[in-house]
């Protein structure tokens, strides 16, 4: 089986999440590496919630301390939207050099190149710092499954990671971190006729969403990432016109650059909003490798054949597991790079190149050859 087969039998895996359901995929794969000789561990945080972390070479390797490397990629995708697909979301469809269906993009032909370069190092890898893969469920909407997945022992060591999230192949060496709350104002009802006898929450609501509009972060601009950014995305208040509302809600999506301090920044934020109640549902940091990284300039080596060009230091723009691998993985260099076309993911009609898909598996196989060979 090569890489495009394989995605195409990963995409008839529902992984749709909400509810997510990853289990039979993750077992797929982990029946999969079991077979070409890794160690296979399982974890779910929740009913079918299920990530895999597979293991090679590693602890066999006597005449080095270097640590695996990882590559990790998500086993779930978004939802089908409203709009009517024109080729089957599971079947994987093609046309001329395009793979159709939900998560061909975002990530599944990731997942699929990791698995089959996997496939190929397996019998190298003995006696050599290794691999880890780590594939995850409930990426989507918050990186939930990674967030667990770190709470516990079973990730190990790594040195450095390759996220499998599309970019069309060009490597990307960070993105931006994220820091989400819910912010309640509390007030007191009365009549609309008497507003002097309650206390209006929405009006306590509007003061802070102005005060959240003109926020100073204070930070210096990333020569790469640029200044932090935050947007007021939701407010909800009241129940009637004719009542003094009690109640009002605001959520708050603050995007962060390096050497923003998600702890300090949040304690600014709680002094400004005052007696609010705040709910942080999401709080993930910054990634970022310097360009000039070592193990970074290898991989821009790598890359830029494929590219036709010596690749330059950019960032995504969405999130991705990383920020949760980093809290056991601690200063390993990360790169983005999966063969994926970013624009596509969460589009009705989601397709991959599949010639990307192939020069994927051999970045992949060339990189974990490089580590695994450069002790
Ligand atoms: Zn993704």
């Amino acid at each position: 089986m090569d890489a495009v087969a394989l995605t195409r039998t990963l995409l008839q895996f529902d992984t749709i999440n909400p509810p997510g359901r990853e289990r039979d995929c993750a077992h797929h794969a982990g029946a999969m590496l079991q077979e070409w000789g890794y160690k296979v561990e399982y974890h779910e945080y929740a009913d079918r919630r299920t990530s895999v972390i597979a293991r090679a070479g590693g602890g066999d390797a006597g005449n080095s301390d270097k640590k695996p490397l990882c590559l990790t990629g998500h086993l779930d995708v978004v939802a089908l939207g409203t709009r009517k697909w024109s080729h089957d979301p599971f079947s994987g469809e093609t046309a001329g050099d395009r793979l159709y269906g939900r998560g061909s993009s975002d990530m599944k032909a990731g997942v699929a190149a990791i698995l089959i370069a996997a496939r190929s190092m397996a019998k190298k890898l003995s006696g050599t710092p290794g691999v880890v893969i780590v594939l995850t469920a409930a990426e989507e909407g918050g990186c939930i499954g990674s967030k667990k997945l770190a709470e516990t022992e079973l990730l190990g060591k790594a040195g450095a990671i390759i996220v499998g999230e599309p970019t069309s192949n060009y490597p990307f060496v960070g993105h931006k971190g994220s820091l989400k709350f819910n912010a309640s104002f509390r007030g007191v009802s009365a009549h609309g006729s008497m507003p002097h006898l309650g206390e209006n929450a929405v009006y306590k609501a509007a003061r802070a969403v102005g005060k959240l509009e003109a926020f100073d972060f204070k930070a210096k601009k990333h020569p790469i990432m640029g200044e932090p950014t935050i947007n007021v995305g939701t407010f909800e208040g009241g129940s009637g016109v004719n009542l003094v509302p009690d109640l009002a809600k605001i959520g708050v999506d603050i995007r962060t650059v390096p050497g923003v301090d998600h702890k300090k920044l949040l304690q600014r934020i709680k002094q400004l909003l005052g007696k609010a109640e705040m709910e942080v549902f999401s709080d993930l940091p910054p990634v970022w490798t310097a360009p000039d990284d070592d193990w970074m300039q290898r991989v821009f080596e790598i890359c830029q054949p494929v590219l036709g060009r010596k690749p330059k230091a950019r960032t995504a723009t969405y999130m991705t597991d990383a920020a949760n691998l980093l809290k056991v993985y601690a200063g390993a260099p990360t790169v983005v790079l999966g063969p994926g076309e970013p624009q596509m993911a969460h589009q009705t009609d989601e397709y991959c190149s599949m010639e990307r898909i192939g020069e994927a598996v051999a970045l992949y196989e060339a990189l974990i050859d490089d580590w695994c060979r450069r002790v």
